[in-house]
């Protein structure tokens, strides 16, 4: 199991930055829905399960990106992770 916020950095001017992060989905903050919050973590989540094999919906064993809430760890998912955007909380404008 991955840890909740390993294996994504990035490099703001000569700081690196582990998160948690504000998300931008196309053009939009993303900003919790529940705790207002403008900070997350990012994290693949496994979309197939026990069940999904038994049922025989393999073709359905996908990763998502996972968007989890850093202060009250609603986790929200996207199939495209193409539509998310991380930035360090200190690249806000
Ligand atoms: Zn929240």
């Amino acid at each position: 199991m991955t840890k909740i916020g390993d294996g994504v950095v990035c490099v703001v001017g000569r700081k690196r930055h582990r998160g948690p992060w504000l998300v931008r989905v196309g053009p939009q903050q993303m900003v919790c829905p529940v705790c207002r919050s403008e900070l997350f973590w990012q994290r693949e989540v496994q979309l197939n399960t026990a069940g999904m094999t038994l049922l025989k919906l393999d073709w359905a064993n996908e990763s998502a990106t996972g968007i989890q809430c850093a202060r009250c760890s609603r986790l929200e998912l996207f199939a495209d992770h193409r539509q998310i955007r991380l930035g360090a909380p200190e690249q806000k404008p």
